[in-house]
């Protein structure tokens, strides 16, 4: 007999488990399918860092790109309320702090990139000041005496990648959401009630069955994969998949309370609770292909040891004390970005009942993307306006 649900959440990183939660919190009878395991990918694999000001992918562009990633700032400060209350309303800690961030300039030019930014910034509401070396003294001791100023945001921070998903997880299945992992979407039929989806499982021996549910909603939290998994509904969704680097330290005592990243350079840095320190900022890795030269995101991406060389030299010339402190493991994560540097958050077009979200720091933006999302799918229209992130604003463009 084929199951019935009102919504099937398609991916278990952070954004499907918040979706999942939120919405059957609503009421909603929810199926959440993971064709790996529960935070597997991205979700569990990324710094953690909360960011609220524009980071450096978004302002290397130059002052028209940075202008149009401002564009996202309404869920910039959504998702900072969302983190402020999350572990509350989860009801369990996944390492949630807002101690602030400081992004930092080296020279005249990088500081003319943070005025022009926090200017910006302040105009979307973003609470955001400059600071200048003297009060960088008292303010972060740690930083290197070339750090010539720094803008910096309170409401950023961290939180731990590996725990946030889970705990949501868990939250989703006691407010009444099924979770099936090992579970992949292969195909869906559009019904006159919604959709037949093709589930494929694969068993502990490799063995695979494939079961057939109905719903009359499907939000597609599938990351990296969102261009696949939207080609199953018809949608043509353009995503930009990277691979990227992320290496940890071993734990040295507290001595970096900031998210910090870097004006002119690829950085986030931040002390974790753990007290190891964590190291990234979009430094590439090589992501793998198949036989035809397609991108192959099932298998891992190479570690590149120009990247770690090169993520390295920028935390030392940041924050010097780095230096010392052994690095214990690189890795490797995919992710995705948007052509325009803004997400897509949305109704998916000429797929009736299909939503979804991705793009740029999923991670930071999960909550407000899931509070988007779960409002649509209980036909409640959005307090943000999300026509800029209309996932069919690419397709529309090419047939233009
Ligand atoms: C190294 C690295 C560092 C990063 N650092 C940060 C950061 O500091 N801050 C930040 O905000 N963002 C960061 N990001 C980006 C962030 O990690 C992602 O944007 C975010 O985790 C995406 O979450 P998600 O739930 O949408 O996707 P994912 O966590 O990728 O989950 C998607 C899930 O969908 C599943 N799936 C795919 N296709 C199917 C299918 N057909 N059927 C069933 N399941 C399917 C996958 O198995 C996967 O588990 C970083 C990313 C990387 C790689």
């Amino acid at each position: 007999m084929t199951e019935h649900y009102d919504v099937v959440v398609v991916g278990g990183g952070l954004l499907g488990c918040l979706t999942a939660w939120m919405a059957a919190r609503d009421g909603a009878r929810v199926l959440l399918v993971d064709k790996d395991q529960v935070n597997q990918h991205a979700s569990g694999r990324n710094a953690g860092s909360l960011h609220f000001q524009l980071e450096y992918r978004m302002v290397e562009a130059g002052e028209e790109a940075a202008r149009i990633a401002a564009e996202a700032m309404p869920l910039h400060l959504d998702a900072a309320d969302m983190w402020a209350c999350l572990e509350g309303e989860i009801g369990e800690p996944f390492g949630v702090r807002q101690t602030g961030g400081l992004m930092v300039a080296e020279n005249a030019d990088e500081v003319r990139v943070l005025e022009f930014k926090a200017e910006l910034e302040r105009g979307w509401g973003l609470d955001v000041r400059t600071l200048d070396r003297t009060e960088l003294d008292g303010f972060a001791p740690y930083l290197s005496r070339d750090i010539v100023a720094a803008n910096f945001s309170p409401l950023e921070g961290k939180a731990d990648a590996r725990t946030a998903a889970p705990a949501v997880g868990r939250a989703a299945v006691a407010a009444g959401a099924a979770i099936l992992t090992r579970t992949r979407l292969a195909d869906a039929h559009r019904t006159v009630q919604g959709w037949d989806l093709t589930l494929r499982e694969t068993g502990r021996t490799g063995d695979e069955w494939a079961r057939t549910v109905h719903t009359a909603a499907v939000v597609v939290a599938a990351g990296v994969w969102t261009t696949e998994v939207g080609r199953i509904f018809g949608a043509v969704l353009p995503t930009i998949p990277l691979a990227l680097l992320m290496t940890v330290t071993s734990k040295v005592p507290r001595f970096i309370p900031h998210l910090v990243q870097h004006a002119g350079a690829r950085l986030s840095l931040k002390q974790t609770l753990d007290n190891t320190v964590l190291i990234g900022g979009g430094w590439p890795a090589r992501l793998m292909t198949d036989a035809n030269g397609a991108p192959a995101f099932d298998v891992k991406p190479q570690l590149l040891p120009q990247s770690i060389a090169g993520n390295a030299r920028a935390a030392v010339a940041a924050v010097p004390a780095v230096a010392r402190i052994p690095a214990l493991r690189s890795w490797v994560g995919t992710t995705t970005v948007a052509p325009d540097q803004l997400p897509l958050v949305g109704a998916v077009k000429d797929a009736p009942g299909v939503f979804v979200a991705t793009g740029g720091s999923a991670f930071t933006l999960g909550p407000s993307f899931a509070r988007v999302l779960a409002g649509l799918l209980a036909g409640a229209s959005p307090d943000i306006d999300i026509r800029p992130y209309s996932p069919s604003r690419f397709a529309e463009r090419i047939c233009a």
